[in-house]
């Protein structure tokens, strides 16, 4: 394998993210391939008995099993790491499996975990029913309210969880106070970055220590596999995550790496197509629905702070209509254009209903403690002709009464 300028960390970190997202990473087999090759193999063979003995003790740079590590995946997880500022990253099979991973390779029993109530349902669920199992308890709090996060922290307070924003409320978590009071306490922060990625925040420039992704979302951006991905420092990923990880297996296969991958070259512009479409949308909501919820408007209770932190406002946003999960499922009904989909970041506009679906398993109690109303609908903006879709909902509406 030969490198290339996008191996030299020091070329690559002074890349703007678009250069970053094509080219950072890239090694080049003897075939001088442009495009990055596929190694869809498990193991490796050695010329001497000698290597793979420097290998195993880590004497020698090199191969030895997938589940150590790939070519192809060591491409995807040193371009993901650059374009976050991250000194490392190691990828995992889905954005939960990441998840898991940055919390359990941290985590002992004793262990206290501050998250935030609004999350995607999985990571509640990881807070709330699997940690407790290890001995590790966790306690929820609004995540916007700053005071709240610094009453919650008890002496073996470990690690801050949390969304920004947050899946589904819209929820805007203000990275440079929480992540500064983690410092200062000495708690690690793990920011599930899914929503925006590195083109649209990077919270380690806000002082984040661990990010961790489901690159399944705009990062494939285009439907096709699961991924997830941990960003750290190097002495977080070798000495906590690495060890978790080689042992227990929840690796990223080499071929959804080579698909994120061709997903990345085209991020950056799939997420500014996606944000000005949704904003374009979102105007066109507001007024024609009761509430609203995107960072990117005005009307976000935290808009200025989202602008600060965002790059770009976001392709993903919420809406509540009056009449409840009946009203909000009759508006599903009459879409044509738009998907009934609860997948997000792709590159097709997909609209659910989180109360029964993602935030189903969470219980009526604690969707209403989070925010999620029986009548909310998230949508993801997708990169159609913004006027088709503003056309769609529009018919739709009209249909219900709206
Ligand atoms: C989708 C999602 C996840 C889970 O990712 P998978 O790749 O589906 O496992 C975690 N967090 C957030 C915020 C998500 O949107």
């Amino acid at each position: 394998m030969k490198r290339t300028t996008g191996t030299d960390r020091s070329i690559t970190r002074n890349w703007r993210p678009a250069t970053q997202a094509v080219r950072a990473g890239t090694w080049r087999s003897e075939m001088g391939e442009t495009s990055e090759a596929m190694f869809l193999s498990s193991g490796y063979s050695y010329d001497d008995a000698a290597t793979p003995a420097a290998r195993f003790a880590g004497d020698q740079a090199g191969m030895t099993y997938s589940r150590l590590q790939n070519p192809t995946v060591a491409m995807l997880e040193e371009r993901i790491a650059v374009m976050e500022g991250a000194e490392a990253c190691r990828t995992q099979a889905s954005g939960m499996a990441a998840m898991t991973a940055a919390l359990l390779c941290q985590l002992s029993a004793g262990d206290h975990v501050v998250a935030a109530r609004a999350a995607f349902g999985s990571c509640r669920w990881l807070v709330d029913e699997l940690l407790p199992r290890f001995g590790i308890e966790g306690t929820t709090i609004d995540s916007t309210d700053n005071a709240a996060w610094e009453a919650a922290i008890r002496p073996n307070t470990k690690v801050f969880f949390f969304e920004t924003p947050a899946n589904p409320t819209l929820d805007i978590v203000d990275l440079a106070h929480v992540c500064g009071l983690a410092r200062s306490h000495g708690i690690t922060t793990v920011v599930d970055n899914a929503f925006c990625t590195p083109v649209m925040q990077r919270p380690m420039e806000f002082g984040a220590d661990v990010i961790a992704y489901s690159a399944t979302k705009l990062m494939d951006g285009q439907g096709r596999v699961l991924a997830g991905a941990v960003c750290g420092t190097e002495e977080f990923i070798n000495d906590k995550l690495l060890p978790f990880q080689r042992n227990t297996g929840p690796n990223l296969s080499p071929f959804n790496a080579w698909v994120v991958l061709k997903g990345l070259e085209t991020l950056e512009l799939r997420a500014r197509r996606q944000c000005d479409n949704a904003l374009k949308i979102g105007r066109f909501m507001e007024g024609r629905v009761p509430v609203i919820k995107h960072p990117g408007l005005a009307s976000h209770p935290r808009h200025d702070m989202a602008m600060r932190q965002m790059t770009m406002p976001g392709c993903i946003f919420s809406f509540v209509l009056d009449g409840g999960r009946q009203q909000a499922h009759a508006l599903l009904d009459q879409l044509q254009l738009i998907d009934i989909s609860n997948n997000i970041g792709d590159a097709r506009s997909l609209m659910c209903h989180p109360a029964s679906t993602t935030h189903h398993s969470v219980g009526a109690e604690k969707r209403a403690e989070m925010g999620v109303d029986e009548g909310m609908l998230r949508f993801n903006v997708g990169l159609e002709d913004a006027d088709d879709l503003i056309e769609d909902l529009d018919r739709a509406l009209a249909a219900i009464g709206l």
